[in-house]
């Protein structure tokens, strides 16, 4: 059974609680101020709290101290700022290497062929530890272009395991094709709307 990331980006901190109650225990946030807003209002509660956002260098102490997982890494630059600010007394920063799997222009995440060489690097830090790779794939309206790079996927995520056979997470899949990810073997789907229903405006 795939892992359920519930996305609350937008979703007030009593939606978050709402689902919590219910039992779910991840909660995906796309911007590190408004988690952070939301994670002092929720505090006493153990939730595992993700970074599905694109990170900024000068967020990332605060990221480093606020999460629990990263999905975002797509660049070397990330890694030793994330590995010197997570608090040594913490467990470990738990990383997915985002993946540019549709080679878009205007898309984060790292070309594939970057994948061994992130990965090596968070390998080097005790702070920090790889659980796999994380992709949006184009939101192309035709669902098996979607299926081939939900395919695509899989391949780099087993090739990566062959040198890091620790790794234990293919975080792939939204709200409108999460059953086409799971197909080709999404192991964590990110969903929002399809849980809290459309989101509110943004603030
Ligand atoms: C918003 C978002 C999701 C969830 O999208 P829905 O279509 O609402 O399910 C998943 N992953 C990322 C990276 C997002 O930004």
């Amino acid at each position: 059974m795939p892992r359920l990331l519930a996305v609350s980006k937008h979703q007030p901190a009593e939606a978050i609680l709402a689902l919590y109650q219910q039992g779910q225990l991840r909660f995906g946030e796309n911007y590190v101020q408004e988690a952070a807003t939301k994670q002092q209002a929720l505090a006493s509660y153990p939730i595992e709290w993700h970074l599905i956002g694109h990170l900024q260098s000068n967020k990332a102490k605060e990221a480093a101290n606020l999460f629990d997982w990263i999905q975002t890494i797509d660049r070397a630059k990330l890694i030793p700022l994330l590995a010197k600010e997570r608090p040594t007394h913490a467990e470990a920063l738990n990383l997915l290497i985002q993946v540019n799997i549709d080679d878009e222009d205007s898309k984060h995440g790292c070309d594939p062929s970057q994948i061994n060489r992130l990965a090596e690097e968070i390998a080097r830090y005790p702070t920090l530890r790889l659980r796999g790779l994380m992709a949006i794939p184009r939101p192309d309206p035709d669902i098996s272009r979607r299926k081939a790079s939900f395919a695509n996927l899989h391949r780099l995520y087993t090739e990566l395991r062959l040198a890091h056979p620790g790794i234990d997470t293919l975080s792939m899949g939204m709200s409108e094709d999460f059953e086409q990810a799971i197909a080709e073997g999404a192991t964590m789907v990110r969903i929002g709307t399809a849980l809290f229903g459309a989101r509110p405006a943004s603030k």
